[in-house]
């Protein structure tokens, strides 16, 4: 498949990576946002939270159980989680991720 994110997963194309076990991989994004900003996917293809079903929604609670680790990791204790679903809200890449933004005030949500 043709897709940026699971290239990045598999290591097919470079990233900085942050945190990497068997289900997920967190590496920097390239056009960082804020001081801190890691971009969080799994390393199975989900095109974003329109994809996530009762089935495989475990990789998503997996990801969110793990956030602190990599958070603490990045030394951040205030951060927040973002993730774009559809060209309307943002997205860009078609596979889910989770934006982890911190370093400044992040201020209200546009
Ligand atoms: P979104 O716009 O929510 O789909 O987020 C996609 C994010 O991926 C953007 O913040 C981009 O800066 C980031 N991005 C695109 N290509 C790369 C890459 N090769 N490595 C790291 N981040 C990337
Ligand atoms: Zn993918």
């Amino acid at each position: 498949m043709d897709c940026l994110f699971c290239k990045i997963a598999a290591g097919d194309i470079p990233s900085k990576k942050v945190y990497e076990d068997d289900k997920l991989i967190a590496f920097y994004d390239i056009e960082p946002k804020a001081p801190v900003h890691v971009l969080v996917i799994p390393k199975t293809h989900l095109a974003g939270v329109r994809d996530v079903t009762a089935d495989n929604s475990t990789v998503v609670a997996h990801i969110f159980a793990t956030i602190p680790q990599i958070a603490e990791k990045l030394g951040v204790s205030d951060y927040r989680i973002v993730t774009n679903n559809g060209a309307d809200a943002g997205q860009t890449v078609q596979h889910l991720h989770f934006h982890l933004l911190a370093g400044r005030m992040l201020g209200e949500m546009g």
